[in-house]
């Protein structure tokens, strides 16, 4: 069976928060393929160095816009895109556009930490 493809993003300053929500479902999670973009997938390797992660362009390089490709590809089985509201960012249009995508698609998307926990469970039972 193929295996699904979980994409991790995470804002400057959400990225701890993403490297200790995969650390603490690092089980639940190490059956997916995960691609990340290139700092986040960085974080989240340093936290959690026996998973792989596919690391792609920093977001605001041209991350964001990677993964919304995949997800337009059908690649894409669930997005954890940990926002930051409260600062500006440089790629905020390939931000929107990510999550516009996710939202054409019908992925599911979790953009904070509590629907990302709920999101996990749901994919481990
Ligand atoms: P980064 O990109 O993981 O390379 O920092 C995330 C983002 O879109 O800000």
């Amino acid at each position: 069976m193929q295996k699904l493809t979980l994409a991790l993003v995470a804002h400057d300053a959400k990225k701890g928060d993403m490297a200790d929500f995969v650390a603490m479902h690092e089980d639940a999670i190490r059956p997916f393929a995960l691609f990340a973009t290139g700092t986040t997938g960085g974080r989240v390797m340093e936290r959690c160095p026996s998973l792989s992660v596919t690391r792609l362009k920093s977001g605001p390089l041209g991350g964001d816009q990677q993964i919304g490709a995949m997800i337009a590809e059908g690649r894409i089985d669930a997005l954890f895109f940990f926002v930051d509201p409260l600062s500006p960012h440089p790629h905020d249009v390939d931000v929107k556009a990510l999550m516009r995508l996710a939202l054409v698609y019908n992925i599911p998307m979790a953009l904070n930490r509590a629907t990302a926990e709920r999101l996990i469970a749901s994919f481990a039972s």
